[in-house]
């Protein structure tokens, strides 16, 4: 019989890439914790309007990347292709603003774009993120911005900080004519989608990611130099601040990111070491965001960070827990086994125990393939023996062995 395969662009997380999806996840999570960010719990699928009118009608993800399909109900919903427009839609209808202050929020979980599959980026993948809510200061760009390093930091990769400014919406405005006109001119030297981007979404062009237009749009106008003097100013302060936190970055006048919802200040996180999928994490604020969706007006921003992207460059994971192996000597001894195991566990110890009849030799062949510090062995008068010394030691009773046990862990 024919066996069923995953479907392109999934993929089974499992052995070593477990344990680093988990080392990326839980590093974050301290983190998150140590800003003082509380998690949210987003759906998975939401209204299929809340993409087109957060991440824009004219974008990649709306205009080829969505998973969209009707539920039973005839509802249009689509599986989400990011996190930043549940959490605004969560924060408008669950009026977390009417607390007052402003509010810290981190998710984590799967994403779903159909994109064309490739190391780095797959149909659904992953990713960590966290959104404020309600703070124009430019305090919270630094804040961000370090929180996102640190996590990077602790995870050992190395990379480089580009940040740039795309001003309020007016600004963006008057810049976007001018680059219209110039694009214009070279719409022969432009990709397809580019070309169609000139008159919809003409910023998009700057990031593309051929090189042909890279190279047609190497001399365009360039938008820093179209922003208001208040923009310019929050940017200075947002430098001022990264300097003092000795956070190095480039300023990247091209970089714009690939969603409509962004003002002022954007950045990404980029490393070399992964081709062209280089970007691990990035974000910025989108203060008008939130009112675009019914909101109170609020100024916001945020990141998120491809999970997978994050474990191609996770080389090292911290150090194993030992591990216990417990061996019932002959069958009568199974349920002594079984009391053993659990035993050791409630010492926070990690503990198998181990789930084979037969003769004492293949057990322990069993206990040395999984890697086994330690092995206990249940009969009458418990053993211990170090694995990695061939020591044994012979207890009165099982809760002296256990005891010496937790001493040399
Ligand atoms: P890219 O330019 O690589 O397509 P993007 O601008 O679409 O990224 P965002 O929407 O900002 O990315 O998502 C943030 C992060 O999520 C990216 O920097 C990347 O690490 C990760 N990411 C995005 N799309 C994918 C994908 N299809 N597979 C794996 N990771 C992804
Ligand atoms: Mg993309």
């Amino acid at each position: 019989m024919s066996r069923i395969k995953k479907v392109r662009g999934f993929q089974d997380i499992y052995g070593e890439n477990a344990k680093k999806y988990r080392f990326v996840v839980d590093t974050a999570r301290k983190i998150f914790e140590r800003y003082n960010f509380e998690e949210i719990i987003l759906p998975y699928v939401e209204d299929v309007s809340l993409f087109i009118r957060s991440v824009g009608e004219e974008t990649d993800i709306v205009q080829k990347e969505m998973y969209i399909f009707e539920d039973r109900g005839g509802r249009r919903v689509a599986l989400r292709p990011e996190g930043t427009a549940s959490a605004v839609r969560a924060y408008i209808e669950e009026k977390l603003y009417a607390k007052g202050g402003y509010h810290k929020l981190f998710y984590e979980g799967a994403m779903f774009r159909y994109e064309r599959p490739q190391a780095g980026r797959y149909r659904q993948f992953h990713q960590i993120g966290a959104e404020i809510f309600g703070t124009d200061s430019p305090l919270a760009d630094a804040e961000l911005i370090k929180m996102v390093k640190e996590i990077l930091d602790r995870l050992c990769i190395e990379v480089r900080l580009e940040i740039n400014t795309l001003g309020d919406f007016e600004s963006r405005k008057r810049y976007m004519e001018v680059l219209k006109e110039f694009l214009k001119k070279r719409e022969d030297a432009l990709c397809e989608d580019c070309r169609k981007r000139i008159e919809r979404n003409p910023l998009r062009v700057l990031d593309c990611k051929i090189e042909s237009c890279r190279e047609a749009t190497k001399d365009a106008p360039v938008l820093m130099d179209f922003i208001s003097e208040e923009s310019l100013q929050r940017f200075e302060k947002l430098k001022e601040y990264l300097n003092a936190l000795k956070i190095e970055y480039e300023i990247n006048p091209r970089l714009v990111r690939g969603l409509d919802y962004y003002t002022d200040t954007v950045f990404e996180f980029i490393t070399d070491k992964i081709g062209a999928q280089g970007t691990v994490a990035a974000g910025g604020r989108y203060d008008t965001l939130v009112n675009q969706l019914g909101g109170p007006e609020t100024p916001a921003l945020g990141f998120a960070a491809g999970i997978e992207r994050l474990m191609l460059l996770v080389d090292k994971l911290p150090e194993k827990k030992s591990l216990i192996a417990v061996i019932p000597v002959v069958t009568e001894f199974n349920i002594e086994g079984l009391k053993t195991a659990q035993k050791i566990r409630e010492k926070e110890i990690k503990t198998e125990l181990i789930l084979k009849e037969g003769s004492l030799k293949s057990k322990m062949k069993l206990a040395n393939k999984i890697g086994a510090r330690y092995v206990v062995f249940v009969s009458e008068k418990p053993e211990l023996k170090d694995m990695e010394t061939g020591e044994q030691e012979i207890f009165q009773n099982i809760d002296d062995l256990i005891d010496a046990l937790a001493g040399k862990i």
